[in-house]
């Protein structure tokens, strides 16, 4: 037998999926955003580029083709936000801001593990060319309210921080260094290493030594130059008059080269260790893509195997509309057959869910069958129905049954 790949996923029922799905789009419309879509290939260089070929998306992670032809090298889409940002500048797009959301598959090349897929599906949202920070502020809100109000949602923090301008983050960079320099008898070695590649890092490792160590550490937000710590008072001002409650964690900086200024992740503890289930914030993307204007905007992740699992965890809170009543119909031998797909043609017809049983099988069998199908009402068709131009409709909850015209049984059903 041959399995599906590791890493990705069989989904055999999207009714609760596409009920988040659903309420995302109509959240999304309801603050003028437009859904868009984009292609799965894009050239690899478009994700070197945005991206960052130092990332680990970029290095390890891509399923590339052509790898050697630097001009026709393609691969299959990491992450959303590039394409979308692509697609702004190629498409000539003069409103400003563009507000948009897609929603889709992305890949990475990872060694199969819990909670890593090589497959998954994103809801990437986007307010492209957007300088003023109290688009963070509407952006944070919108988020929330539908992690909030529209899902219902309670376990779960957002992590916010503020990564302050290139300059600012040089200048926190140094001092990081030449903390982690001053403790480095006390860090472990992975710390260490990171220490000389990328030190925001070592704010990722678990061990107590070093976490203890990096409390003291210095903080971006003390390095923030007049107009950035105007923004960040800005920003924590309007979140709290819009009643949108964070946590400021120093340690989170996103692993992307792109953000600055904001940064934020929705957390929640019923996901255990990797337990981020949408991030995102405030980047410039532009000059690495097209190499003119550079843009400012603000993104979001949503990774949607989490979100569907916390909602799972809480979908009594939800009104998630019933499945419609099914009816089905059990021509009793093969000679009803007929007649059974055309009533069965006549009640789709009036938009009533209904399925026939189209095998062999006692009637004791088949009510069995009608019943595992989940049927409300069973109509029955046998010898005498067809002679008489009738139906038996059974109602399966309350056990009554009556006989009926097999032209009035839509009426009656209805
Ligand atoms: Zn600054
Ligand atoms: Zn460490």
């Amino acid at each position: 037998m041959i399995s599906r790949v590791r890493g990705t996923e069989d989904i055999l029922d999207l009714t609760l999926y596409n009920f988040i799905l659903d309420k995302a789009k109509k959240h999304l419309h309801v603050h003028n955003f437009t859904e868009i879509d984009t292609p799965i290939l894009e050239h690899t260089s478009l994700f070197v580029r945005a991206v960052g070929e130092q990332t680990d998306i970029v290095s390890k992670e891509m399923y590339v083709f052509n790898k050697d032809n630097d001009e026709d090298s393609i691969c299959l889409r990491p992450e959303i936000t590039a394409s979308i940002i692509r697609a702004y500048f190629e498409n000539g797009i003069q409103q400003k801001p563009w507000k948009v959301f897609a929603h889709g598959p992305v890949f990475r090349k990872e060694r199969p593990q819990k909670g890593r897929w090589r497959q998954f599906t994103q809801l990437s949202i986007e307010l492209i060319a957007a300088k003023e920070i109290e688009n963070d502020a509407y952006f944070l809100k919108m988020i929330d309210s539908f992690v909030a109000d529209v899902l219902k949602l309670e376990n779960y923090a957002i992590k916010l921080n503020f990564l302050g301008c290139s300059q600012d983050r040089k200048e926190h960079r140094q001092a990081l260094i030449n903390f982690l320099e001053q403790n480095k008898s006390e860090m472990c070695q992975t710390c260490l290493d990171r220490k000389d590649k990328n030190p925001l890092r070592v704010f990722d490792c678990k061990l107590e030594q070093c976490q203890k160590i990096l409390v003291t550490a210095p903080k971006i937000l003390d390095f923030l130059c007049t107009e950035c710590s105007t923004d960040w008072e800005k920003l924590t001002t309007l979140l709290g008059m819009l009643s949108v409650s964070y946590i400021v964690d120093h340690s989170l900086v996103r692993g992307l080269d792109y953000y600055n200024k904001t940064v934020f992740e929705f957390v929640s503890r019923c996901l255990g260790a990797q337990n981020a289930f949408c991030g995102g914030g405030r980047y410039t993307l532009g000059s690495e893509i097209q190499g003119s204007e550079d843009v400012p905007c603000i993104g979001v992740g949503f990774g949607m195997g989490r979100m569907l699992m916390l909602v799972e965890q809480n979908k009594e809170k939800l009104l998630i509309p019933p499945q419609p009543p099914l009816h089905v119909i059990l021509p009793m031998d093969e000679a009803q057959r007929p007649l059974a797909l055309i009533l069965a043609s006549e009640l789709q017809s009036k938009g009533l869910c209904t399925d026939i049983i189209l095998s062999k099988g006692s009637m004791t069998n088949l009510m069995k069958k009608a019943n595992r199908l989940g049927a409300k009402f069973v109509l029955i068709l046998g010898e005498d129905e067809q002679k008489n131009g009738t139906v038996s409709i059974k109602n399966m909850q309350s056990g009554s049954s009556s006989v009926v015209k097999q032209v009035d049984a839509v009426t009656s059903l209805k």
